[in-house]
């Protein structure tokens, strides 16, 4: 493997940590998780207590103030276990951001430290059963009345829909001006009005909780505005960047340790009196992969660094996120391939991998829409 620049010592001390964190805490249960549909509030708020959760918050608000190289080896780690289940990835490299970055002081004293603790998980809800991939035609409301908004309208596929107590939900509050009457709203779950609907049961990644939240004439304080009324479109596109990379390093991270496993296995399983490793086929399927692992692990580091110097733009972001989730799901079934039948058992990881790496080309902008992102730039 060439090394890795972008990480100094400390962050391998790091990576020691919530590997450990990773194999005591939650390698244990995850296949409990599954079958609950969700993870434990424990292990949240032992990473809270750890320090895995939203590392880069200031420390004025109780945050590490660490730089996004941290997110990236929790990213990396917790998709190299094949812990699809915690939605870690979701509130510290995603919706906290937006707190942080475009919430008042009080906002950010009210919750960022109870983020940073694991008391509070978080969602963001853009995606609605009408509309996904376009998101300028969302439907779900927010009209002023007072001092409060009324929200109505339903999303769905919420990562920790179930678990959530706060959600960051993108609104029209000025359905007449399209993007520009794009809002975000701190929605928090006890309001009256706010359902989340059914755990929905995927394909894969079935620790995580997914869910449809329903919206009916539900009071939100004026106060609980993020930002600035109609620049909801616009703080969308600007975190864009880091959603797409944090998707891109947990891609790497999965298919470095699926092809890990699966060398492992090939040395050892025969078949016609010979291990697996010794055809042909097997070694260059395996070098192959190997060296499309090598390059987009190059990339993506190259666009950590990026981002971390305040430089990620959306067109490279699109790229990484393309090129390394297309890869995680081609190395998932070529490497299953090697596995023969116990590959499709589920307890092998392998067959997890598998089912996890689907939906990374879908969420997050699809792989259809990253192209168009890319080819508009050309
Ligand atoms: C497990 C899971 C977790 C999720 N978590 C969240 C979350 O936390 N918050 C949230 O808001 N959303 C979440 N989503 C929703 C996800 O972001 C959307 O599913 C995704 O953006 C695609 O939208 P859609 O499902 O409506 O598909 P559609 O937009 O209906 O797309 C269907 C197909 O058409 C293609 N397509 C669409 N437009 C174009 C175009 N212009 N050119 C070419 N092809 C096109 C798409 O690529 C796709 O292949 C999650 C989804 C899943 C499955």
């Amino acid at each position: 493997m060439i090394p890795r620049t972008v990480f100094d010592e400390e962050h391998e001390m790091v990576r020691d940590s919530i590997r450990k964190f990773l194999a005591k805490e939650a390698i244990p249960y995850h296949a409990q998780w599954e079958k609950d549909g969700q993870v434990s509030r424990e292990v949240w708020l032992k990473g809270g207590e750890q320090g895995f959760l939203c590392p880069t918050v200031p420390e004025e608000y109780g945050g590490l103030g660490a730089d996004f190289r941290y997110n990236a080896i929790i990213a990396e780690e917790a998709w190299a276990a094949g812990c699809t289940g915690i939605g870690w990835g979701l509130h510290s490299d995603i919706a906290v951001p937006y707190i942080y970055n475009y919430g008042t002081e009080e906002q950010k004293h009210k919750y960022l430290p109870k983020c940073i603790s694991g008391e509070i998980i978080t969602a963001i809800a853009m995606t609605e059963p009408g509309t996904g991939s376009d998101l300028q035609s969302i439907k779900t409301t927010a009209i002023l009345d007072g001092d409060d908004y009324i929200v109505n309208g339903s999303k769905i596929f919420i990562t920790n829909g179930q678990m959530a107590d706060l959600v960051i939900v993108v609104v029209k509050t000025d359905p007449s001006k399209g993007s520009k009457g794009t809002s975000l709203l701190l929605i928090e779950a006890d309001r009256d009005g706010f359902d989340k609907g059914k755990n929905l049961d995927k394909l894969g990644m079935k620790a995580q909780d997914t869910s449809e939240l329903f919206f009916h004439d539900v009071r939100v304080p004026k106060e609980n505005l993020l930002g600035q009324e109609g620049m909801g479109f616009a703080y969308l596109m600007q975190e864009l960047p880091q959603e797409r990379l944090s998707i891109a390093l947990g891609a790497v991270g999965a298919a470095e340790s699926v092809l890990k496993q699966t060398v492992d296995y090939v040395r050892e399983r025969k078949a016609f009196g010979t291990p697996i490793m010794s055809f042909q086929n097997t070694q260059f399927k395996l070098a192959e992969l190997d060296t499309e692992i090598t390059s987009a692990r190059v990339f993506t580091d190259r666009c950590l660094e990026l981002l971390v110097d305040g430089k990620l733009d959306t067109v490279t972001a699109s790229k990484c996120k393309l090129l390394t989730t297309e890869l995680q799901c081609k190395v998932a079934d070529e490497c299953l391939q090697l596995f023969g039948g116990y590959g499709f058992m589920w307890e092998y990881p392998v067959a997890k991998a598998y089912a996890d790496a689907r939906v990374q080309r879908i969420y997050g902008g699809s792989s259809e829409i990253m192209k168009y992102i890319i080819a508009r730039a050309l």
